[in-house]
């Protein structure tokens, strides 16, 4: 493998277009879940597979924090995406189905939540391979949104999802507005609505003895959430969730982020959109821009 380090942008991706949010809206808000379960401590780490309590921490996702989450969207009337590994989906059928069921979206996670890396391209496109297939298996479902497990990607993985029927990606962190991926031979891509770290529920709540890291409770988090949320509503942009099931199904954690999103509800002119939705209407805006 060689590297090109020439300089150059690493992103070449389409500028952001102007966008007009529905509905009178102001921003945006896309609630994303990535229901990992036991494949966030096994897909970069097989050797973990026979350690039960590391994978228990996975676990919490079929025995109690999807329900959880569910309840939550339920009691909010919200809906929201869904990004399901194959592997968790074929695994945990029982408790994948009801997400379907409350009519919220499933979106693409890759199959065993293995890191996309260049230097296994093919093991990177078996991954999306699989995690079709088995959403189809499991579900039924053959979705158009994709969430690159541990915030990967690379230019062939980019044209390999488009030609596989994805419509939008959700992984990059470039901007706060949606836009249109060009792939390395200038073509374009999907669609990226890029995430914001700040809400990646891992980076405050997930500590465990392989990979300790210091837990952060409601004070900590709930401002930090608020601030970011609301200085990016002034900016007119899309505040994209990165929750976890095994992380904001705790009992402390669902709780803040239902204040959280309590929070967001009030404002009244945020439009609260899954991955698709969010999808069409940018595509929407590029066919009345004449694109
Ligand atoms: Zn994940």
């Amino acid at each position: 493998m060689t590297y090109d380090l020439s300089p150059r942008p690493l992103n070449p991706a389409f500028k952001t277009p102007p966008i007009i949010w529905p509905n009178g809206a102001k921003s945006a808000l896309f609630i994303g879940f990535d229901v990992d379960a036991e494949t966030a401590w096994i897909g970069n780490n097989p050797s973990n597979v026979d350690r039960m309590v590391t994978t228990s921490h996975g676990g919490y996702d079929a025995r109690v924090g999807i329900t959880k989450i569910l309840q939550l969207m339920e009691e909010l009337a919200l809906k929201a995406t869904f990004f399901v590994p194959g592997w968790t989906a074929l695994a945990h059928p029982a408790v994948c189905e009801p997400i379907l069921k409350a009519g919220h979206e499933i979106g693409h996670h890759g199959y065993l939540h293995k890191m996309p890396d260049r230097e296994k391209m093919d093991e990177s496109f078996e991954e999306i391979d699989r995690g079709f297939e088995a959403l189809e298996k499991a579900l039924g479902v053959r979705p158009i949104g994709y969430r690159a497990p541990s915030g990967e990607n690379f230019p062939e993985l980019l044209a390999y999802l488009a030609k596989a029927g994805i419509r939008y990606s959700s992984s990059f962190r470039d901007d706060i507005l949606p836009y249109r991926h060009q792939l390395a031979d200038g073509k374009p891509g999907v669609v990226e609505i890029p995430v914001n770290f700040a809400f990646d529920d891992w980076n405050f709540g997930m500590s465990s003895r392989t990979s300790p890291r210091a837990l952060f409770g409601r004070e900590a988090v709930l401002p930090l959430w608020v601030d970011e949320f609301e200085a990016t509503h002034a900016w007119g942009g899309v505040t994209t969730l990165v929750l976890h099931p095994q992380v904001s199904g705790r009992p402390m954690r669902w709780h803040i982020l239902r204040d959280f999103l309590r929070h967001v509800q009030a404002k009244g002119d945020v439009w609260i959109a899954t991955g698709a939705e969010i999808t069409e209407h940018f595509e929407q805006l590029e066919r009345d821009m004449g694109a």
